[in-house]
């Protein structure tokens, strides 16, 4: 196979280039209807036929049947002007012009004194195509101004861009005088049936999960699933298998992921660096490594919330099937949502490994939070002494939810029936999150003060001092203590306190969680009930309990005690709502069975 497969199947018609559909009917039908823009502006991500079908155009549009009526506005893709188009020969009226590396005022010039020079014959067309546009400065906008109010005849632009929002800020006014197409990123399905269709004119036989796997390295770009399918074939002989794909393209394995999922699952932590390690022997490419994962962490997370996987093998899809009970929703979701904001970092970093690791042992500890959930489930549900009022955590009484402590704690999550003990974990979700975006969050700053307190004016010393608040540095980083493992310690805490013989704070303690910690070593405790008798309590045993705390955690400084907000919806939880969905946006953008996901949780979190 002497010519790439990417260059030997480029379409020579609008109708071949199917996925765009939308954008080439109506190219084809302006052509067929002689209604030519002197403009256009083809945005979308890349690969996904926008140069190609500004070829098409030109081939169309100096077609030496152009007015064929049975072309209907085609090309006809084999005429002399067609082919020497189509294969990049260099043609009198058609310009290429990468933006990329021509971005300067005098190209600007040079073109504009070019598209003064008419087209090689009187029934052509000059086609200008230039890619990367919005790479041109504010300058070269300006001079390309001057030709678009007053377009020579028969000279048609066409700019092709991954960031129209540039243009919009460096050349506004060229916005209204271009013809704007938005194209499609295109799905894995569709790149795979290409795949086939070429692959069978090829004559190469292909496995459906081996093209699925190309497909899903390709990430929605035609152009690179073409030229991965070369490096594959430029691989060994006979069929495209998937051991061959993963071979030629340095994946890694599904089973991989799923022994990585297992991993994460069973709390291996500590296993994590020999995974990692193998992987690096191995010579996996990290990036592709966190974008596979990730593809498997949302296909599980579709199966959880019993929808169907895209593009994943059939053997992948039963061994999640297997694992739907694993993880709740909710954990999924955060592990998603972490590796999105690793992954701009990563791309950029010399210490991909690190990252990598370190990203894999938060999963591996993450999933505690349902185990601590299940615990204080179980606490809260009336084992603990008899006490069965409805104990309403910091963020329950929010929601004001009945408690139905019987429902297995995994899959709950979505239930209304939320108890005080998925608040606990909401609560140190929030901190959790907020300890990784190591900057102060808006969110956390407000919902720390006692908002508004209608029912009851809260104690000066139950509101947090200021330097408690908003404080969201990485408290590992300053060696602060951990929140989990605050929270993991907090019986012993509770018991060194009742040592001490402080009854009645041991006992407020019984109802209280570490809520936060800061980079001061400012511990936030949250009461789960205002009750004056333990907020009193602990106020009286504040350096007690500071002392018994740095028994293992020297960082500690203070304890500052929270109550819990008035039953009314504090408008602060808007605030938190809208940095949730912030960060969540770009998963949704990315992809819709995801989306569907999100709509589910956020039904939870706005019930
Ligand atoms: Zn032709």
């Amino acid at each position: 196979m002497s010519l790439a497969l990417a260059r030997k199947y480029r379409p020579r018609t609008f109708a071949d280039v199917a996925v765009q559909s939308h954008v080439a009917a109506t190219l084809k039908g302006a052509i067929a209807l002689g209604r030519v823009a002197h403009a256009y502006l083809l945005c979308g991500p890349r690969g996904v036929g926008k140069t190609t079908l500004a070829r098409v155009l030109a081939m169309a549009l100096n077609c030496e049947r152009r007015g064929d009526p049975s072309l209907g506005g085609e090309p006809c893709g084999e005429c002399a002007s067609c082919q020497r188009i189509w294969s990049g020969a260099s043609s009198l009226d058609v310009v290429e012009i990468d933006a990329a590396s021509n971005r300067g005022v005098d190209d600007a010039r040079e073109l504009r004194e070019r598209a003064m020079y008419a087209p090689s014959g009187d029934d052509r067309y000059k086609v200008y195509i230039v890619d990367e546009a919005h790479m041109l400065t504010r300058e070269a906008w300006n001079a390309l101004l001057k030709i678009l109010e007053e377009p020579p005849p028969r000279v048609v632009f066409v700019f092709a861009t991954t960031e129209p929002q540039k243009i919009a800020q460096a050349a506004a006014p060229v916005l209204s005088r271009v013809q704007r197409f938005d194209f499609k990123r295109i799905g894995a399905p569709d790149i795979r049936a290409r795949l086939e269709r070429v692959l069978r004119e090829e004559q190469v036989e292909a496995d459906p999960d081996a093209l699925a796997m190309i497909a899903r390295a390709a990430d929605g770009s035609m152009r690179d699933a073409l030229s991965l399918t070369d490096q594959v074939l430029a691989m060994g002989e006979g069929a495209i298998v998937p051991e061959r794909v993963r071979e030629a393209l340095g994946l890694v394995a599904e089973d991989e992921f799923i022994a990585l999922l297992d991993l994460v699952a069973e709390h291996r932590a500590g296993d994590v660096f020999a995974f990692v390690a193998r992987l690096a022997d191995a010579g996996i490419d990290f990036g592709q490594f966190l974008t596979g994962f990730g593809d498997v962490v949302r296909a599980l997370l579709a199966v959880t919330l019993g929808g169907t996987p895209p593009e994943v093998s059939e053997r992948a899809r039963e061994a999640l099937e297997q694992r739907k009970q694993v993880f709740a929703a909710g954990d999924l979701l955060r592990m998603l949502s972490i590796a999105t904001e690793l992954e701009p970092r990563f791309r950029k970093s010399g210490q991909q490994q690190l990252l990598l690791e370190a990203m894999l042992v938060r999963f591996a500890l993450l999933d505690r939070t349902v185990s601590l959930e299940t615990v204080l489930r179980g606490l809260g549900g009336g084992s603990s002494g008899g006490d069965d009022e409805p104990t309403a955590g910091p963020s329950s009484v929010r929601r004001a939810a009945p408690t139905a402590p019987a429902l297995p704690a995994r899959k709950t999550e979505r239930a209304p029936s939320d108890t005080p003990a998925s608040d606990w974990r909401a609560v140190i979700r929030d901190a959790d999150r907020a300890a990784t975006t190591a900057a102060p969050s808006p969110a956390r700053a407000t919902r720390d003060v006692p908002a508004a307190a209608p029912a009851r004016a809260a104690p000066p010393s139950t509101a947090p001092a200021p330097a408690a608040r908003g404080e969201t540095v990485s408290s590992a980083l300053a060696g602060a203590p951990d929140l989990n493992q605050l929270v993991e310690r907090w019986d012993d805490v509770v018991a060194g306190v009742r040592a001490a013989g402080k009854t009645v704070a041991a006992t407020a303690l019984e109802h209280a969680m570490p809520a936060a910690v800061n980079a001061r070593g400012d511990v936030t405790l949250a009461l789960e009930e205002a009750n004056p008798i333990y907020e009193q309590a602990l106020e009286a045993v504040k350096p007690e309990l500071v002392s018994t705390l740095r028994r293992w955690f020297p960082g500690v400084q203070r304890v500052v005690v929270r109550v819990p907000e008035g039953s009314a919806s504090p408008p602060t939880r808007l605030t938190d709502e809208m940095v949730r969905s912030e960060r969540i946006a770009v998963l949704r953008r990315k992809d819709p069975v995801l989306d569907a996901a999100i709509d589910a949780l956020d039904l939870d979190l706005a019930d």
